[in-house]
């Protein structure tokens, strides 16, 4: 007999004879009945014995099965009224494939309270949980809207190299690792080679892959490894068509999310809202907009987490909208890469992506005229010409162009309303974890 997934399995059923294999969710023996509730990576549903149906070995043995141990099982779909599903399956055969020890390391009950930690230490435990799949059955789905936009748009994907000899960013955020001798970075954006294809005349670039920042901060949206959604496309006319990009990225992503994660949002309890067109405030009046409900921001300075926070609130308040991008940041905190603005050398073309309070993206135009970038690498105490590999790309022709990065767990943390960026990877690092 062939496996049924249960979430197959309906009402139409009734009296049809199907197999199920799954991990055992429940046990509950009332004396003659006895429930068993089984889990396959679709739903789950609830299974009766009957003592004077079923033969008695097998009846005798449920109680004795524990929970998680893996089990398939044979019989008959029933229309019940009492039912969660409205039916459930008469018990004709049973086996047990694989038996769980007991007790199990963490609790994978639908209301467990294990903390995060633990949770992590037994994480394919954890995900055992329906209200945790979901989560990743979510990431799944929107990886692939995000590569099906992008692909709709003309972006080419690129897999580019994580072992690197260095960086084009500042050097104190870079993992460094013993290659045969020589020292090797891990990369902490892959910004040089998106820039790279575009000139190579790919024109628009995306990657999605690992991003590695050894950065020591503990907090709910720090990672040393996260994944990172990376454009780059050339021919813009500013930074402007990069936001535009993302605007109509973040509406169709949303939008699919919506409609096609239905079962697994309504799991989570979560509602999406798409966007309209997202505000656009540059940084100078984000400050002044936070300063009137009482947080100064110096002059020159980004804002911090809970500057990010404010102004998430403000926007919604105001345009009703989850998203805002604030633009022009100073010159100062900004990579050399960037292009000035020509109307005010002391910001950049840039922006950040903020999404319920909190930044998932940042992005540029680049310079791309060598000269510039020659003078503004001086002007940051770097030599270009000491990074040959970058800035090669700039003197063979290279057109005008601009990208971002966004983070992909930030991203998903943001959208199901995560508490920690730690819920939306399958297998965080942050500075005390390096397993499981
Ligand atoms: P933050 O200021 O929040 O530390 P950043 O400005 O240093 O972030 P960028 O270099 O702009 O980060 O990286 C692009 C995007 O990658 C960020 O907007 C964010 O969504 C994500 N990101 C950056 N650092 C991390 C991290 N340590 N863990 C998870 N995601 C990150
Ligand atoms: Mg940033």
């Amino acid at each position: 007999m062939e496996r049924t997934f249960i979430e197959d399995i309906s009402e139409k059923f009734n009296n049809q004879k199907v197999l199920v294999k799954g991990w055992v969710s429940e046990i509950r023996a009332l004396g003659k009945v006895q429930f068993i509730v089984i889990r396959d990576k679709t739903d789950n549903v609830q299974c009766v014995a009957h003592k004077d149906t079923l033969k008695e070995d097998l009846f005798n043995k449920i109680p004795k099965i524990s929970i998680e141990s893996v089990i398939e099982i044979e019989g008959q779909v029933k229309t019940s009224k009492q039912a969660k599903k409205g039916f459930e399956i008469a018990i004709e055969n049973l086996k047990v494939l694989a038996e769980a020890q007991t007790p199990l390391p963490i609790d994978t009950s639908e209301k467990s309270k294990t903390l995060i930690d633990k949770r992590l230490d037994y994480r394919f435990l954890d995900i055992r949980r329906p209200q945790v799949n979901a989560i990743f059955r979510i990431r799944s789905k929107v990886f692939n809207f995000v590569s099906n936009f992008f692909d709709s748009k003309g972006f080419i994907s690129i897999n580019t190299p994580k072992i690197t000899a260095g960086g084009v960013e500042s050097g104190a955020e870079q993992f460094s690792i013993d290659y045969f001798g020589k020292e090797a970075f891990l990369t902490q954006s892959p910004q040089v080679y998106k820039q790279m294809f575009v000139v190579a005349g790919l024109e628009r670039v995306y990657e999605i892959g690992e991003v590695f920042r050894a950065e020591k901060s503990h907090t709910t949206r720090h990672l040393t490894e996260f994944t990172g959604i990376d454009l780059e496309m050339g021919f813009i006319k500013d930074e402007n068509d990069v936001m535009d990009v993302l605007d109509e990225l973040m509406k169709y992503v949303l939008e699919e999310v919506k409609e096609k994660c239905k079962k697994e949002l309504e799991l989570l309890n979560i509602k999406i809202e798409v966007p309209k067109k997202i505000p656009r405030i540059t940084l100078e009046e984000a400050r002044k907009l936070v300063e009137k409900k009482g947080k100064k921001i110096m002059e020159n300075d980004d804002l911090d987490a809970e500057g990010e926070k404010l102004i998430g609130e403000i926007i919604k308040e105001k345009h009703d909208s989850d998203f805002v991008f604030i633009t022009l940041y100073p010159w100062e905190k900004k990579p050399f890469y960037q292009m000035k603005d020509s109307k005010n050398k002391k910001v950049t073309k840039s922006f950040d992506l903020v999404y319920k309070g909190v930044e998932i993206s940042s992005g540029s135009q680049r310079e791309h005229n060598y000269n510039v970038l020659k003078e503004q690498s001086k002007e940051k105490g770097i030599d270009i010409d000491k990074m040959s590999f970058y800035a090669d790309i700039f003197k063979f022709g290279a057109p005008p162009h601009g990208g971002a990065g966004i983070g992909f767990d930030r991203l998903i943390q943001r959208m199901l309303n995560l508490e920690n960026v730690r819920e939306a990877i399958l297998l965080p690092r942050d500075p005390e974890r390096l397993t499981p």
